[in-house]
């Protein structure tokens, strides 16, 4: 079943590419494993997917060392600043960097352990209560505040779009994220160059991948529904 989610998400996203435009190695493919065991993992990496997105530190910490090394993990989910220093060697890129609190933290953990960490700035476009992330119209301060941190590495920004029955109704979300990030490299702000949009799940990755996204973190249309109460 996993070989045939895999590939069904795979050949859709070629599809949306063609259809759009876009060359399809400009879109990666975020396998999104949170809750589900690592032989799933495992099964996922056999088929050829090697970047895998977590949203909990701990279960990265459970999954490294039993899986293979070449994994690029991504962190895509809140981070509290006490656990940063657990996952800054660990992970690829994290996405989910909203507070100058956290992207300090990050800086220091990372200059400790001599690496430096690609992160995206979350970006809460809708302005949803219940969600974390900078808003579009403190992003360029912020972005300017922390673009002076050593370690980490400014490459873009990441939003969760509003849970919507019509994914179009997201395309207004995800065509501001890209004028935004637009916008802000034609700041030309030191050390910041905003090259990468993750934006998009199983239910709305197909409007994203038309709007720009170059990461899309898929989970369910790969792994299944998820059971949180196991
Ligand atoms: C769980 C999660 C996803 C994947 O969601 P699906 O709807 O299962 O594809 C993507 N991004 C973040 C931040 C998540 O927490």
């Amino acid at each position: 079943m996993l070989d045939k989610n895999y590939f069904d998400v795979k050949s859709k996203i070629e599809e949306i590419c063609k259809n759009c435009g876009r060359d399809v190695s400009s879109v990666q493919l975020i396998a999104v494993s949170k809750t589900k065991p690592a032989e799933a993992v495992q099964t996922v990496y056999n088929l050829g997917q090697r970047v895998f997105g977590e949203n909990k530190v701990q279960e990265v910490c459970d999954k490294y060392p039993v899986l293979p090394e070449d994994i690029q993990w991504h962190l895509i989910g809140h981070l509290q600043t006490n656990k940063v220093k657990y996952i800054v060697d660990k992970v690829a890129m994290i996405h989910s960097v909203e507070s100058v609190k956290l992207a300090e933290t990050i800086s220091k953990e990372a200059v400790k352990k001599n690496v430096t960490v690609p992160v995206l700035i979350e970006v809460n476009v809708a302005e949803e209560d219940s969600k974390f992330g900078i808003k579009l119209e403190e992003l360029e301060t912020f972005i300017t505040e922390i673009s002076i941190l050593p370690g980490l590495e400014i490459k873009g920004l990441m939003t969760v779009a509003p849970f919507v029955e019509d994914p179009e109704d997201n395309r207004v979300v995800f065509r501001k994220l890209k004028e935004k990030s637009i916008d802000i490299n034609n700041k030309n702000i030191n050390n910041v160059e905003l090259t990468e949009l993750s934006m998009g799940m199983t239910n709305d990755y197909a409007v994203a991948i038309e709007e720009g996204a170059t990461m899309v973190r898929i989970g369910t249309a790969i792994f299944g529904e998820r059971n949180y109460s196991i």
